[in-house]
């Protein structure tokens, strides 16, 4: 069950903002003709008017605790790519059959294919509470969420996922992803999987994005009739497209983003033509590439101005994706498996592209590790990207929130995404907020401070220490 309505701030006083030493007050106000909040002032704190923090409160010892700390706002979380359907496969026990033996992708693959068979609307609902219960806690607002629909899973996922946004719409904004996991141009069953894709996307407008997985099927032939499927599909009835896209590290394979984005300049979509964004999840053979080509790709989306973002996946990637074992390889002891994982900041800082971090799966074959804390995998990002200084914890920070955010077409009042990028809480934001405290949860009488945005990726705190704003109202996790 979510959590009921948090109550309306009109201001939250004595505040830390990043980029700066000073003390703020923010001031928050509701159009009468919206239920959302919006940020009308940021001002110098003034310590005569109030005392600390002019948040919803009950006189208990914890608001006293909360209310004499200055706490570190930043922009909330989000996750711009996670399988809701697929979450905690592994905490039901009418699933204990189908644990992980061998760990191995095909493995995964067709373990989920099984537990599908044995997806129910209550189970499903039950799974998406937990990680929509856990992600709200962590401070996410946002989520694209991925639900398949194939002949196997029919729509009783996506019923699922349309019943979870509505009745979470008050922590969470969830934009859903029809998602076809398996094949639709190969296989016996391909006529039948896109068949019941074309009736969910004609009876559920709930649904934003199509979503496909190219290296499916059984020929590059047919992922290049996937790829232009779904392209031309999604500008005809006008919502995005995500791509999991060129999943291997196998340098013998095709790299299929090159069809992609030829297909996306062959068919006019780039940013004049449609607010709709394009997203590509996995990429991991785009490690191999040489810097020559990604100057290449790079070119390609800027010059034609594609609305293309790279997701990064690393606890999937880092799982699953290895380089095919060779005659001369040890992978068989673990010693020269070589990981792949997008390099997300050099996407950013080094090409000028748009590159984010997600979640993908929990607690399934895929994925068995994680949490659904987006600021875990920016902590994870510090080791896997060497990125140690505290630019690279902004930039990290971004990239599970206000970049996040944009990727999935969540930009500011439709203006252009990519200029809400950054951690600056401004006015005329829709405040959706986390409120980072130093909190002494080991009741011994200390608490070490976190001052900035870099201790936060650095050494993310725990739930407990953190307060939510959604769109202007307060959920308090203390
Ligand atoms: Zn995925």
């Amino acid at each position: 069950m979510p959590p009921t309505s948090g109550e309306r701030i009109t201001s939250i006083r004595g505040i830390k903002l990043p980029g700066s030493s000073a003390i703020w007050d923010i001031k928050v106000d509701f159009p009468s003709d919206s239920p959302q909040g919006r940020i009308t002032s940021i001002t110098p704190h003034d310590s005569i008017t109030s005392s600390s923090a002019d948040l919803p409160r009950s006189g208990s010892d914890k608001d006293t605790q909360t209310r004499t700390q200055t706490p570190l706002v930043l922009p909330s979380l989000v996750h711009p790519h996670i399988h809701l359907d697929k979450a905690f496969i592994h905490s039901e026990p009418q699933y204990e059959h189908l644990l992980p033996v061998s760990g191995s992708f095909h493995e995964a693959l067709s373990f989920t294919a099984a537990a599908k068979e044995l997806f129910t609307l209550p189970d499903l609902i039950k799974r998406g509470e937990w990680l929509l219960a856990e992600s709200v806690c962590a401070g996410v607002t946002a989520m694209r969420a991925f639900v398949e629909v194939d002949h196997v899973v029919k729509l009783t996922c996506v019923e699922a996922a349309v019943t979870l946004k509505k009745k979470w719409s008050e922590n969470c904004e969830i934009q859903i992803v029809c998602f076809a996991q398996d094949p639709i141009f190969s296989t016996e069953h391909a006529g039948q999987n896109l068949s019941y894709i074309e009736e969910a996307l004609e009876k559920y407008s709930e649904i934003e994005v199509i979503g496909t997985t190219p290296y499916v099927e059984t020929s590059v032939e047919k992922s290049k009739q996937n790829i232009e499927w779904a392209i031309t599909r999604a500008m005809q009835l006008d919502k995005h497209v995500d791509f999991h896209l060129d999943y291997n590290l196998d340098e013998g394979k095709e790299a299929l983003v090159w069809h992609v984005l030829h297909t996306l300049i062959r068919c006019g979509w780039n940013r004049q033509s449609t607010s709709r964004q394009i997203m590509l999840g996995h990429c991991t053979r785009l490690t191999l590439f040489t810097k020559e080509e990604w100057t290449q790709i790079a070119h390609l989306i800027k010059s034609n101005d594609l609305p293309v973002t790279f997701v990064g996946l690393p606890t999937s990637d880092l799982y699953m994706a290895s380089p095919p074992p060779t005659s001369t390889s040890t992978s068989t002891t673990g010693q020269t498996r070589v990981r792949g994982t997008l390099p997300v900041p050099d996407l950013i800082r080094d090409h000028g592209l748009d590159a984010v971090i997600g979640v993908n799966n929990l607690g399934n074959a895929f994925t068995p590790w994680g949490t659904a804390d987006p600021l875990f995998l920016a902590c994870l990002g510090v080791g896997i990207y060497q990125s140690g200084t505290r630019a690279d914890a902004e930039l990290l920070y971004e990239c599970v929130s206000t970049r996040a955010r944009a990727a999935i077409g969540l930009g500011k009042d439709g203006s252009d995404c990519r200029s809400s990028v950054g951690l600056r809480v401004v006015e005329d934001q829709c405040p959706n907020l986390v409120l980072f405290y130093d909190r002494d949860m080991s009741k011994c009488g200390v608490s070490r401070p976190q001052r900035s945005v870099a201790d936060i990726v650095w050494n993310p705190p725990s739930f407990s220490s953190r307060d939510v704003v959604f769109e202007g109202r307060m959920k308090k996790n203390f």
